[in-house]
């Protein structure tokens, strides 16, 4: 399965990010890495781009045990994204392996999309699992077909 958030979610196929300044090199890696696993699906097109006000940054604090997270804005009225910003946890993500980390990024880009957590463990096989470690790291086909529903 998956879930759309209807009042926030992408509404375009194409769309802008930027790296705020400073932002470490392993961080920028796990992100291109997961924007990679999504434009290659085809279903959506997210590029850099320097004057976008989507951001990808990360804070350093140990006191919250989200690995990442995602805050978005939307129009209340389309129910479209206007910005967006990830924020990878350096504390929790610097104990983890590349391989959890480029998984994480491209959890948070399903956010970016408008996909919603899954919490149920029947679905740790999609990208949108939301509570532990999942046995995919790129979009599955309910993944994929979510995204194609979350850029209307
Ligand atoms: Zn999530």
């Amino acid at each position: 399965m998956w879930i759309v958030n209807c009042s926030n979610h992408a509404g375009t196929t194409s769309y802008t990010y930027n790296f705020e300044i400073g932002l470490g090199n392993e961080y920028k890696g796990y992100t291109y890495n997961g924007l990679l696993r999504w434009n290659g699906t085809n279903e959506v097109s997210i590029i850099q781009n320097p004057i976008s006000q989507n951001i990808v940054k990360s804070h350093g604090g140990p006191d919250t045990s989200t690995v990442a997270k995602t805050t978005s804005w939307a129009n209340s009225t389309t129910g479209h994204k206007t910005r967006w910003e990830i924020s990878y946890n350096r504390y929790l993500m610097g104990n983890r392996t590349t391989d959890q980390n480029n998984s994480t990024a491209t959890h948070e880009l399903g956010h970016t999309i408008g996909l919603s957590d899954l919490y149920n463990s029947t679905n740790k096989n999609k990208v949108m699992y939301g509570v532990g470690d999942r046995t995919v790291h790129t979009p599955s086909s309910y993944d994929i077909a979510g995204a194609r529903e979350a850029v209307k």
